[in-house]
């Protein structure tokens, strides 16, 4: 027994049984050798490479009711805008100048952007910038919708799944919303041919060990190119106002296994990351991330994409961003690249 070594047994075999899983979750004893070993995977994979992405937050309307979320409609003290087409291409010119390669559309389900404005927008950024990545991230919809935006030149869609168990989903949605569609909404845009990305918060209420495995069954099944978790983290005009934020070193412990897990997958440090801590974006390239998601959006506008608390970064420019995180990722012991920074493959290598 004294020779268990669970992150030996992850890294040759990409997998665990649920019992070392659970025990290698639970515990800090094998935290060292854990982040270790998922750097030297992904430096086997990607090298010191870390790809940008640029997120543009366009519109913070949604018709959700997330109980963790603080855009949710519910929520009376969100000061609500909407970015207008042109602003959105304005973010994309700035930042293609600034060397970014793929750009991220990301807003709260607003009935105000029909597909055909969607469509437009996302035809005349795969007109202007052909050598870029359009991403998605609109949330749920029809998988007709999802075919338009592809067709229209969309190539990446992020929709976290946020927990694979049933009954924990139920408790941080309403009624209305169910974890069969999130779930029909991911595979439909895998069939469509979408990279997709997936993923869960770290923390959230409710949320046990258990679910955490389900989270990996879950991944393991859907295959997503990209895995985006980040911890859960409080916000006062929300019904979990009184639930504690997701804590720093079981969201980075998850980054490293997803790293043994998923060897080719593309695992943001993400920003609530760097909220939890100062040193959070930087910890979590460590411990096996690959990929960074500095604001496009318009200085004017980023406060008020508040999902959480205290996000960082609101007050910046996207060039000085840009230019923070490349000396961040740079002290961390990697390098920010501009390529399009899609997901490598095993046939590839
Ligand atoms: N409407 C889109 C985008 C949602 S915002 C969609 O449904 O996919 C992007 C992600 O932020 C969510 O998927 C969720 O995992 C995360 N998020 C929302 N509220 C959060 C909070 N309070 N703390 C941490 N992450 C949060």
């Amino acid at each position: 027994m004294n020779d268990f070594n669970p992150v030996l047994q992850l890294n040759i075999e990409r997998d665990l049984p649920e019992a070392s899983l659970k025990l290698l979750l639970q515990s800090e004893k094998w935290d060292s050798s854990l982040t270790a070993a998922a750097d030297r995977k992904r430096r086997e994979i990607y090298a010191d490479e870390v790809y940008l992405r640029g997120l543009i937050e366009f519109s913070n309307f949604c018709k959700n009711n997330c109980f963790y979320c603080g855009i949710r409609a519910g929520n009376q003290n969100a000061v609500r805008y909407r970015l207008s087409k042109e602003e959105i291409l304005d973010c994309c010119v700035e930042g293609y100048g600034l060397g970014f390669r793929t750009f991220v559309l990301q807003s709260g389900e607003d009935p105000f952007f029909t597909d055909s404005l969607l469509c437009e927008i996302v035809s005349e950024i795969r007109s202007r910038f052909p050598d870029c990545a359009i991403t998605l991230s609109l949330g749920e919809k029809p998988r007709e919708s999802y075919k338009a935006y592809f067709d229209a030149g969309a190539n990446r869609y992020l929709l976290r799944h946020e927990t694979a168990n049933d009954a924990h989903y139920r408790k941080l949605h309403p009624e209305s919303m169910s974890l069969t569609n999130r779930k029909r909404c991911l595979y439909d845009l895998k069939d469509i041919g979408y990279q997709v990305g997936s993923g869960f918060m770290v923390g959230s209420p409710y949320q046990t060990v258990d679910c955490i495995i389900e989270d990996l069954r879950f991944l393991q099944e859907l295959k997503p190119d990209m895995i985006g978790i980040g911890p859960y983290i409080t916000h006062k005009e929300t019904p979990f106002a009184s639930f504690q934020s997701g804590s720093l070193t079981l969201t980075l412990r998850l980054i490293s296994v997803l790293r043994l897990m998923f060897p080719y997958a593309l695992i943001p440090a993400t920003t609530a990351l760097g909220t939890i801590h100062p040193q959070g974006r930087e910890l979590g390239l460590k411990a096996g991330a690959n990929v960074v998601m500095p604001n496009l959006s318009p200085v004017r506008v980023r406060k008020l994409y508040e999902l959480y608390e205290n996000k960082i970064c609101t007050g910046e420019e996207a060039a000085q961003c840009r230019s923070c995180l490349e000396r961040r990722v740079a002290a961390a012991g990697y390098r920010v690249v501009t390529a399009i920074g899609n997901a490598k493959k095993e046939h590839m290598l």
